[in-house]
C-alpha cells in the first residue's frame, strides 16, 4: 500500500518552535508503546538473583588463572566460561541501565546501574590475564588444538585476531607500567570536559523575536539554522569566540592528547599515530588515504552547493561559517502519528524485502521500542539490547520528519544487532564500530529516497532536499574536514613542530577555504572552530561517519534499483558480526573500502540532490 497522500500536513511553520506540551508520566502511556523490559527479567528480584549468579561466576573465572595452556579442554572451558559470564553480565548491565534512563528519577534503578557497572570492573580484573596468558603460547599450540575440538576451532578468527597485535604487545612489566599511566593520560581529556562543561559562561544575545536569551554549547546548532542571520551570526561568534578566548588553553591540551598517541606509537613501535588507531579495526591506511584523496577531488560538488546556499539566500557578502547550515526556506512541517512513522519506514524499506521486513516488523510488534517522551526519561535515542535479550530502542518521539527518520536509523542497529546475535556466537555476535553506522545510515537513505517521491509540494520537496543535503554535507565532507584536521596534526607531532594555537588555526583556515570554494568568506574567528570538536580527542574517529555513510549510499542504490544478489549480499553481512574483518564483511557485501568507486557513488548521490535543489530554487526564489 502506497502512504496516502493524506498523511502529510505540511504546513510552513518558519520561525515557530513546536509548542511546548505537557509531558506525561509512564504510567499514563499505553503498554504498547513501553519497550518490553520483562522478556529480559521479569522483576528486580529475578534481576538480583542472576547478579548474585554472574558475581560467583566471576569469581571462578578469576580462579582460572594459569590453566590455558594447560589443555584444549582447558582452554575451551574457560573460554566458554568467559563468554557465557560475559553475555549474562551485559545482560544485567542492560537490563539495570534501561531502567534508569525510562526514569533516571527513580534512585533504586541508578544503584543497580552502579552495582551493575561495579560488577563489570570485577570482570574486567577477573580476566585481564586472559589474552596475555594466550599470546604467550606459541599459535602452532592453538593449531593443533582446533584441529582435535570443532568447538575450539569457532575460536579461529578471534584467536588471529590476537595475534595479528601480538608485536605490538610489551612485556608484562612494560604493559603494566603503561597502565599505570592510564590516569595521566587521560588528563588532557578529562581536563578539557571539565573545561567545556563547567568553566565557560557564555554570552546573552536576543532570538529572532528581540528575546534575550543565553547561549550554550546545546544551542549552536538551533542559532545557525536559524532563518534569521543576526542571530546565525551572533549565535556562532557568541560561542565560537568564548571558546577563542582560551585558544592557547585548547591548543595545550589538544596537544597533550596528540603526545599521549605518539608516546603510543614510539612506545610500541607502530609506524606513525594513524596506523596505530586503524590497526585494532585491521583497517589499511590506504582505506583512509582514499577516502581523503576521493573527497578533495570531489569538492567542486561542494563548492556548488555553497554557491546554490549563496544565492538562495541572497547573500552579497559570500558564505559566512555561521550561513552553512540553515535551510533555504523556512521550516516546514511535517506530521506524523507513531503509526504513521511505522508504516512509512516499512514502505520505504521494501526494497529488502520480507527477510528484513519481517522480523523488523515483528520487533515493532514485541515492543522493542520505548516510543513517547515521558517524565524523567533520558533525552535522545539510542539502540540497545544485548545477546541474550531482544533489541530496545530508546526515542522522545514528536511526530516530525526528524522522528521518523532517527527511528529507521535506530532500527537499522537494532536490525543488524538482530541478525548478527541470532546468527553467530556469542565471541562474534558484535560488529566493528567500523560498519556500525552502515546498516543504520542505509535506512535512513532509503527512507529518504521514498520521502521525496512522496511529496508533491516543491516548497516542502525544497527543504527536505536541502536537509538531505546537510546530512549529507555533515557526515562526509565536513566529517572528512575533520579527519584531515586530526590527520596533519598528528603528522605535525609525529615531526617535534609545536602545535601552538596560530599553527592550529592556520590548518583548519586553509581547510574551511579549500573546502566550501570561491563563495565562501572566511572570517578570522573560524580558526579558532575546532576547539568546539570533542572528537579531535578520540584519535581517528571521525572518518569513519564518513565512510560509513558513503558504504550505506553505494548498497541503498543498489538495492533500491534491484541489483541481482544486493539485498542477499546485505543480509549476509548483517547476519555476520565480527566474524571476519570488516574490510572483508563490507567486501562481501559489495563495497570495496580500497577503491574510489563507493564514495564516487554517494557522490553522485550528493549531485541529484544538488540538481534537484537547484531546479527548485529557481522556480521559487526570484
Ligand atoms: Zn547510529
Amino acid at each position: 500500500m502506497a502512504v496516502a497522500a493524506g498523511l502529510w500536513a505540511a504546513v510552513d511553520v518558519a520561525g515557530q518552535e513546536p509548542q511546548v506540551r505537557r509531558i506525561p508520566e509512564r504510567s499514563e502511556i499505553d503498554e504498547k508503546y513501553r519497550w518490553n523490559l520483562e522478556s529480559t527479567f521479569k522483576n528486580v528480584q529475578e534481576w538480583e538473583a542472576e547478579y548474585q549468579a554472574v558475581a560467583r561466576q566471576v569469581e571462578q573465572l578469576a580462579a582460572l588463572r594459569g590453566t590455558l595452556s594447560k589443555s584444549g579442554p582447558a582452554l575451551l572451558h574457560a573460554l566458554k566460561l568467559r563468554d557465557d559470564t560475559a553475555a549474562r553480565l551485559e545482560r544485567v548491565f542492560v537490563y539495570a541501565n534501561l531502567l534508569s534512563d525510562q526514569d533516571t528519577r527513580v534512585n533504586e534503578h541508578q544503584a543497580m546501574e552502579a552495582r551493575a557497572r561495579s560488577l563489570a570492573v570485577r570482570y574486567g580484573e577477573a580476566t585481564s590475564w586472559m589474552e596475555p596468558e594466550l599470546t604467550a603460547m606459541a599459535f602452532e599450540t592453538l593449531e593443533e588444538w582446533m584441529g582435535q575440538s570443532t568447538e575450539l576451532a569457532v575460536y579461529r578468527h578471534w584467536f588471529e585476531n590476537l595475534f595479528r597485535q601480538k608485536q605490538y604487545i610489551l612485556s608484562p612489566r612494560e604493559e603494566e607500567l603503561i597502565a599505570m599511566a592510564g590516569e595521566v593520560f587521560m588528563t588532557p581529556h578529562n581536563t578539557y570536559s571539565l573545561f567545556v562543561h563547567a568553566d565557560l559562561q557564555f554570552p546573552t544575545i536576543r532570538d529572532a523575536d528581540g528575546q534575550p536569551f543565553e547561549l550554550n554549547d546545546a544551542v549552536f546548532y538551533k542559532c545557525v539554522r536559524s532563518h534569521d542571520r543576526r542571530v546565525r551570526k551572533e549565535g556562532y561568534e557568541g560561542i565560537t569566540g568564548t571558546y577563542a578566548k582560551f585558544r592557547n588553553t585548547a591548543a595545550a591540551l589538544v596537544n597533550g592528547a596528540i603526545q599521549t598517541h605518539v608516546f603510543n606509537v614510539k612506545a610500541r613501535g607502530f609506524p606513525d599515530c594513524l596506523t596505530a588507531a586503524l590497526t585494532p579495526s585491521n583497517i589499511p591506511p590506504a582505506v583512509y588515504e582514499n577516502l581523503i584523496r576521493t573527497v578533495n577531488e570531489n569538492l567542486p560538488l561542494l563548492h556548488g552547493y555553497t554557491s546554490l546556499r549563496r544565492k538562495a539566500l541572497k547573500l552579497d557578502d559570500g558564505v559566512h561559517d555561521y550561513d552553512l547550515y540553515c535551510g533555504f526556506v523556512g521550516k516546514q512541517k511535517l506530521e506524523y502519528s507513531y503509526e504513521d512513522g511505522v508504516k512509512t519506514i516499512i514502505e520505504a524499506l521494501k526494497p529488502l524485502g520480507t527477510g528484513y521486513l519481517e522480523p523488523m516488523q515483528r520487533g515493532f510488534e514485541s515492543r522493542w521500542v520505548d516510543v513517547y517522551s515521558t517524565r524523567g526519561k533520558r533525552s535522545g535515542a539510542y539502540s540497545s539490547g544485548t545477546y541474550l535479550t531482544q533489541p530496545y530502542i530508546l526515542m522522545n518521539f514528536f511526530g516530525e520528519y526528524d522522528d521518523v527518520s532517527t527511528l529507521a536509523h535506530e532500527m537499522g542497529h537494532s536490525m543488524h544487532s538482530y541478525f548478527s546475535r541470532s546468527t553467530q556466537p556469542y565471541v562474534y555476535a558484535d560488529y566493528d564500530i567500523f560498519c556500525a553506522e552502515v546498516a543504520s545510515t542505509l535506512n535512513e537513505i532509503l527512507l529518504q529516497k521514498h520521502v521525496l517521491k512522496q511529496v508533491t509540494d516543491p516548497r516542502v520537496k525544497l527543504y527536505l532536499l536541502v536537509e538531505f543535503l546537510e546530512t549529507f554535507r555533515g557526515t562526509v565532507f565536513r566529517q572528512t574536514k575533520f579527519s584531515e584536521f586530526e590527520h596533519r596534526i598528528h603528522q605535525m607531532a609525529e615531526r617535534g613542530e609545536p602545535l601552538t594555537a596560530d599553527a592550529l588555526g592556520a590548518v583548519y583556515g586553509e581547510l574551511m577555504r579549500r573546502y566550501y570554494g570561491p563563495d565562501y568568506t572566511h572570517d578570522d574567528l573560524v580558526d579558532n572552530y575546532w576547539i568546539r570538536i570533542p572528537h579531535f580527542y578520540y584519535n581517528f574517529y571521525v572518518y569513519k561517519y564518513a565512510t560509513s555513510f558513503c558504504a550505506a549510499s553505494n548498497l541503498a542504490r543498489r538495492i533500491s534499483e534491484g541489483e541481482p544478489g544486493a539485498v542477499e549480499r546485505y543480509l549476509t553481512f548483517l547476519k555476520s558480526g565480527s566474524s571476519r574483518y570488516p574490510l572483508e564483511l563490507l567486501a562481501a557485501a559489495g563495497v570495496d573500502m580500497t577503491t574510489p568507486d563507493y564514495i564516487l557513488d554517494a557522490m553522485q548521490h550528493f549531485k541529484n540532490l544538488l540538481d534537484e535543489a537547484e531546479a527548485l530554487v529557481d522556480q521559487l526564489i526570484e
